[in-house]
């Protein structure tokens, strides 16, 4: 989290969007990018209604709203607003608090809440950039007793495993993924979703890892008892996490959105280009996700 992000100051953010007409059409550009498609038949001609950039399909007559089918729709709250959270999540470099976002937008701080979890969810890792050349795989416990028996979790502790891609001294990207066990029947759709199966992988001598070599053909295990010195970008990269987790964040339960966030702000911070279009972007594409599907964690 060194680097500073690439973004949009606060007067070309101002400029950009000064009403929620201005975020709409936005919307609409990044929706309707490749033109209309009915989502309910599939026909590709359309017709504008009375409401202002919702297109009709011209075979089946559904209205197709710009937020429909976004992590927009349904949002009670001016979607400029919306817009501003956003903002503020990914121009601060740790993220913002939803006690702050409620002062400074005038919106209730639940509502703040769960709309922030919405832009976390859209930070939820593609699994389209895997983890390539020298990795690094362990994993750490948050919450509760940091000592105890490998391989279980009990009610307070959380179990999380991650992978670090080496570069240089440093770290260059990372995935991490709450588990319930240190198995490898827990590893493997993790391996599978973010590590590229030509990586060169190192992991500890735990035995829940020996399977995946399989599947895993560079996977060496190195049986450490000074794993601080072996592992010390691995180590450094948890401690990075867990004070960013007790800065700012307070609901353990939701440790999963946590995670994405964290490592997306993480991986971005690599990346070049923008974090506000890439965000709204993904908000776009996302499914939308009903208020159960978030607080069902
Ligand atoms: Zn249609």
């Amino acid at each position: 989290m060194e680097k500073a992000f690439k973004s949009l100051s606060i007067f070309e953010f101002q400029d950009q969007f000064p009403d929620d007409k201005s975020c709409r059409k936005y919307l609409a550009e990044i929706k309707w990018k490749n033109g209309f498609k009915c989502p309910k038949c599939g026909h590709t001609k359309y017709c504008n209604t009375k409401v202002e950039l919702s297109r009709k399909c011209t075979k089946c007559t559904h209205t197709e709203s710009v937020t429909a089918g976004t992590l927009f729709h349904q949002v009670k709250f001016p979607i400029l607003k919306a817009f501003w959270i956003v903002y503020y999540l990914s121009t601060n470099k740790k993220g913002i608090a939803s006690t702050e976002l409620s002062r400074k937008l005038e919106l209730r701080q639940k509502t703040c809440w769960l709309f922030k979890m919405k832009v976390m969810q859209a930070m939820k890792s593609s699994g389209k950039f895997l983890l390539e050349g020298n990795v690094e795989v362990d994993e750490f416990v948050v919450g509760g007793q940091e000592e105890g028996v490998r391989g279980r979790k009990n009610d307070k502790k959380k179990l999380v495993v991650v992978a670090i891609e080496r570069k240089g001294k440093g770290v260059s990207r990372a995935y991490a993924k709450e588990i319930t066990a240190s198995s490898s029947k827990n590893f493997k759709p993790f391996f599978e979703a973010n590590i590229s199966k030509e990586a060169n992988i190192r992991t500890d001598g735990w035995k829940g890892y020996s399977p995946l070599k399989e599947e895993f053909a560079n996977l060496t295990q190195e049986k450490s008892g000074k794993k601080g010195e072996n592992f010390n970008p691995m180590h450094r990269w948890i401690m990075g996490f867990k004070s960013w987790l007790r800065g700012i964040h307070h609901h353990s339960k939701h440790l999963r959105y946590y995670l994405d966030e964290y490592c997306y702000r993480y991986n971005r911070s690599v990346m070049d280009g923008a974090i506000f279009e890439s965000l709204i972007t993904r908000m776009v594409k996302a499914k939308p996700a009903p208020y159960l599907t978030i607080i069902g964690y």
